[in-house]
């Protein structure tokens, strides 16, 4: 059977809790987790995690101009 758990670790750089501080998030009812230093990535960016978060494609970065 596969093992399709979804191990604690970030969406991005896949770093584990044991080498960076993982914050968790919650996303279509899945739990995944993302270090602080692709946060920035999440909120900018986040087509480019399409493929690792299922579903990014279709956010819409924050405005954050000022
Ligand atoms: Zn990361």
């Amino acid at each position: 059977m596969a093992q399709d758990a979804v191990r604690e670790a970030c969406l991005a750089c896949d770093r584990g809790s044991n080498e960076v501080p993982l914050i968790a998030l919650v996303f279509q009812g899945a739990t995944r987790w993302i270090c602080p230093q692709h946060l920035p990535l999440l909120i900018h960016d986040p087509q480019r995690l399409a493929g690792r978060l299922p579903g990014a494609e279709s956010m819409a970065p924050a405005d954050t101009h000022d």
